[in-house]
């Protein structure tokens, strides 16, 4: 860095506000709050999303479409043209070629400033076609002003900003935190070196200070592409740290738990072996292994944190119910909770067919239910009479209270962020202890990201479908043969199985989403005379939304059109067709969740992807990704390389969405090795770990405090 003897003065310490640096105002502090940067060390950590090079001047001859270059030459004509909008035009031409540079808003001055004949250095982005180059908007000056500078020395950084803040000005406060850091020093510095020597070394990662000394001053002729694509060692060495903090943050959260106290669930387990022997198919044994890794943690006096993975149908049903049940055999009550009405009414009637006959008692605390129904229920949790709830997060509400609540099981979490889990959790506790935590899930997580995001939970996987099961077969067919599909539908309702249709939309508006299902099942109704065609969408009641189920279990209703609501969870097993419409407009997941509502059953079963045209070849892609693959986990490998991690996780709820340098995708490599270092620090350097959080966390809520 610069050296310190000619530096500037002292500035502010690197912990104290930005309102300490110059030219930071109050209106600045609120634009820079609006980034999170609070202290001058957050504007060292907010790093250049890219970079431009401006320091040389390139012929207007060697211009391509999608350059960004400084360009200088004579203006040879400029003149306003009237049409939709008004604008200004000028042709500048420096011998090798020429190129015009279009201005929408332009006051009489800037016209005049590019009078023919004047010398121009700009700096823009080419765009158009061979001869036809074009900048919009280039940022410009007269050349014999920017002949006394030479282009810029370095390479320009391009941050991350809020409207309002203007490039320049953040690149200027970024200047002076530069200076800061190098009047930083000491024991207190807060950019001392944290990882350990032998890590660095190990993983070939530069030191700290340099890092962010590079990437916010890139030097002429820095590998840009390494830079951007995350290779370049500096940059490692930013995102393997970040990725570090964020895991030791995760890991102490796991570790505060473990300090906490959890009634220990033990009992005989007879209720339990009697439910299994009782139900009418043999466990598999997957499900058999995590009812017992289950059970290993009720039993412990900490609260259980366990994250249970399982493909669609995979049975983690049955996984839940056992643990409920051992949760009632020791003396607690157990919470079950869905993401939807709907799911919650199934698992209800679940739960209540397979503990019934046990003696248990189970209720269902619905949306819907007012007044003296649901005082009755509410008293029956809060005596102890019902010893297990099932509901939506309705379970949670002020008057909800349970006379000894030692399990909570969510389903389908992905629905559920980090910190929802984490107020249920303070829910449930009961003079200092918390119940125990079993959280399902059929979005399958990679590796990597479940080292990272769910680094505070332990995880169960469910890695067999039960036998017998058909695989589906996927067509991709387009919406012209429309005809052919309603053929099939037929076809599939005289075997006497039944079929699924479901509409989406692109719109996010729930009310037209629910507007063209109803048209949907208008059309198919007169398509298929003959047919039983029901229809389900989020805006119905919930009695009407259950009938419409019971009617589509019970084989009344043949087809079911539906909006996704039946995403989650539904179980008909002669359901044998699945038909979604505008398939292309839906995630992998979320399609993989869709078709796993059929084969279930012992027939043959298919899902039939229907494509509005023209599909884009990232819309093919996604779409054969499906067909070909019938395992979720392949299936969210894919997704996460197609759509990124936020998407598929919602982890923008986890916390971890809001990485500065690292990139959960393109880093995943980074993962192990800082997984591996977390669990080292935590052994041999725990002094080292929150002053680590700190850095990249700043003070955002911490997992740790709630
Ligand atoms: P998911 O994991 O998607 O929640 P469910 O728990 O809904 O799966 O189970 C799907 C279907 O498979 C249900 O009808 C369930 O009764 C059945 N099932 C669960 N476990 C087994 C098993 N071991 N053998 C056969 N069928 C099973
Ligand atoms: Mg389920």
């Amino acid at each position: 860095m610069a050296s310190r003897a000619s530096g500037p003065p002292e500035g502010p310490a690197l912990s104290s506000p930005v309102g300490r640096l110059k030219r930071v105002g109050a209106h600045m502090e609120e634009l820079l709050a609006r980034l999170e940067i609070r202290t001058v060390q957050d504007l060292l950590f907010h790093l250049p999303v890219r970079y431009q090079d401006r320091t040389r001047v390139t012929p207007i001859g060697a211009l391509q479409a999608g350059d960004e270059a400084v360009i200088e030459g004579e203006v040879l004509l400029t003149e306003v043209r009237y049409g939709r909008r008004r604008m200004l035009l000028s042709r500048l031409g420096d011998g090798t070629g020429a190129i015009t540079l279009r201005f929408f808003h332009f006051s009489a001055r800037q016209q005049e400033g590019l009078a023919r004949g004047t010398r121009l250095r700009c700096y823009g982005e080419v765009r158009g076609g061979p001869g036809k180059l074009e900048m919009a908007h280039p940022e410009y000056a007269h050349a014999d002003v920017a002949a006394g500078r030479a282009a810029e020395p370095g390479l320009t950084p391009i941050y991350p900003v809020t409207a309002g803040l203007r490039q320049s000005s953040l690149r200027g406060l970024v200047a002076q935190a530069l200076a800061c850091a190098d009047a930083a020093d000491g024991e207190d510095d807060p950019l001392r070196e944290l990882l350990p020597a032998e890590v660095i070394a190990r993983h070939g990662l530069g030191p700290l200070r340099a890092a962010l000394e590079y990437l916010h001053r890139p030097p002429p002729g820095a590998d840009l592409q390494a830079l951007l694509d995350g290779s370049h060692p500096l940059r490692q060495r930013l995102a393997f740290e970040e990725l570090l903090a964020h895991q030791l943050s995760l890991r102490a959260l796991r570790a505060g738990m473990q300090h906490h106290r959890a009634p220990a669930l033990a009992g005989a387990g007879a209720l339990r072996a009697r439910f299994l022997a009782d139900l009418p198919f043999a466990p598999t044994a997957a499900q058999r292994r995590v009812i017992g890794e289950i059970e290993a943690d009720l039993r412990r006096p900490h609260p259980m944190q366990r994250l249970v993975q399982g493909d669609v149908g995979s049975g983690k049903t049955v996984v839940a119910a056992a643990a409920v049940l051992q949760a009632v055999e020791g003396g607690g009550q157990a919470a079950v909770m869905a993401p939807t009405e709907l799911l919650a009414e199934q698992h209800y009637r679940n739960l209540e067919a397979w503990l019934r006959p046990l003696g248990v008692e189970v209720v269902h605390l619905a949306g819907k239910a007012k007044g003296k129904a649901r005082e009755r229920t509410l008293e029956a949790v809060r005596s102890g009479a019902a010893a297990v709830a099932v509901g939506t997060h309705a379970l949670f509400q002020q008057d909800v209270v349970f006379a000894a609540l030692g399990l909570v099981v969510v389903d389908e979490q992905h629905r559920f962020g980090v910190h929802q889990r984490l107020a249920l959790r303070e829910k449930g506790r009961r003079g200092g202890r918390y119940p125990h935590q079993l959280i399902m899930t059929a979005t399958p997580i990679p590796r990597t990201l479940m080292m990272t995001a769910y680094a505070d939970l332990d995880c169960s996987i469910i890695d067999e479908l039960p036998p017998g099961r058909q695989p589906v077969t996927t067509v991709i067919v387009s919406e012209a043969r429309r005809a052919e599909v309603l053929e099939r539908v037929r076809e599939v309702c005289r075997r006497g199985q039944q079929a699924y249709w479901v509409c989406t939309l692109i719109e996010e508006s729930e009310a037209l989403q629910c507007q063209a299902a109803q048209e949907t099942s208008e059309q198919l109704r007169e398509a298929l005379p003959g047919l039983a065609v029901g229809l389900l969408h989020g805006r119905m009641k919930p009695a009407e939304k259950e009938t419409v189920m019971a009617a589509f279990k019970a084989g009344a209703v043949q087809l079911l059109v539906a909006t996704p609501v039946i995403e989650v969870g539904v179980d008909v097993p002669n359901a044998g067709l699945m038909i979604i419409e505008n398939a292309e407009r839906l995630g992998l997941a979320q399609l993989h969740q869709l078709r796993g509502r059929v084969g279930r059953g012992r027939e043959k079963s298919a899902c039939v992807l229907m494509y509005h045209s023209p599909l884009s070849e990232r819309g093919r892609l996604r779409l054969a990704a499906l067909r070909d693959s019938g395992d979720g986990f392949e299936i969210a490998r894919r997704d996460l390389e197609m759509r990124g991690p936020g998407e598929i996780l919602g982890i923008r709820q986890a916390g971890i969405a809001r990485l500065r340098t690292a990139d959960l995708l393109r880093d995943q490599g980074l993962i192990p090795a800082a997984a591996q270092c977390a669990a080292l620090l935590l052994e041999h350097y725990p002094e080292r770990v929150d002053p680590l959080i700190r850095r990249w966390l700043g003070d955002r809520p911490r997992y740790g405090a709630v």
